[in-house]
């Protein structure tokens, strides 16, 4: 059988390396994102910028990639009290998590791409979820999703196979991955167009790519990008 992913695209810097790394290795792949009213929406205008140059720039992966799906799930913001999806200040709670904590976000995420994988024949679900970002949300924990894919696997009674080759890796080491997968090209590709900043700014270009510069998703961005150009230059 045919290898064939969905992968969450969000059109940030994470979920573009995966969209690269499934090209990479699966016969077919499919694109999924979420509308659920987060403040930084302009993410998702930088989903069709990145899928049309993909598709220009990458001719053996634009063979590849398959159709987009775009969910609206405007309920996930109706009833989360969040950072990313109320005009909030970003902080961090009694619990420990910051305010940027959706809850069950990737469960739901998740299970909503199941259902559109299931009918459409694609046995694997990639998404950038990694253990080593500062936030620690516990929806993106390894053990949480390998057993979120045993749950998926039985529930659907099929085999559900849930990828997530950024867990182990620094935001460094994320744009070595997308250097070995696609050269300086993707790396340009995804520092001029995905969007990674919390407070939706995209309108500052900086050397790391669009962003406020001081919010804890453009901190981190900054500081992996200046420490991979670090690695490039010796
Ligand atoms: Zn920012």
């Amino acid at each position: 059988m045919e290898r064939k992913a969905l992968v969450l695209f969000s059109g940030g810097q994470d979920s573009a390396t995966c969209l690269a790394w499934a090209l990479d290795r699966y016969a077919q792949v499919e694109t999924i994102g979420f509308h659920y009213g987060q403040r930084h929406a302009v993410e998702l205008e930088c989903r069709q910028v990145v899928l049309d140059r993909i598709k220009a720039q990458f001719p053996a992966w634009a063979e590849r990639l398959g159709p987009d799906h775009m969910l609206d799930l405007a309920l996930l913001g109706q009833i989360s009290d969040t950072a990313l999806t109320q005009h909030q200040e970003i902080t961090f709670k009694a619990s420990g998590l910051p305010s940027t904590f959706v809850p069950a976000r990737n469960l739901m995420f998740f299970t909503f791409a199941s259902a559109i994988a299931y009918r459409r024949g694609l046995r694997a679900l990639v998404g950038g979820m990694c253990e080593t970002d500062y936030s620690g949300y516990p929806d993106c924990r390894d053990n949480t999703l390998k057993a979120l894919q045993v749950a998926m696997s039985l529930g659907l009674d099929a085999p559900m196979v849930i990828e997530t080759p950024l867990m182990w890796l620094d935001k460094a080491q994320t744009w070595q991955l997308a250097e070995q997968l696609g050269g300086l090209a993707l790396v340009e590709l995804i520092r001029a167009e995905t969007h990674t900043c919390y407070l939706g700014d995209h309108t500052h270009l900086h050397r790391w790519g669009y962003g406020c510069g001081n919010c804890p998703a453009c901190e981190l961005r900054r500081d992996g990008y200046e420490a991979y150009v670090k690695t490039e230059v010796v």
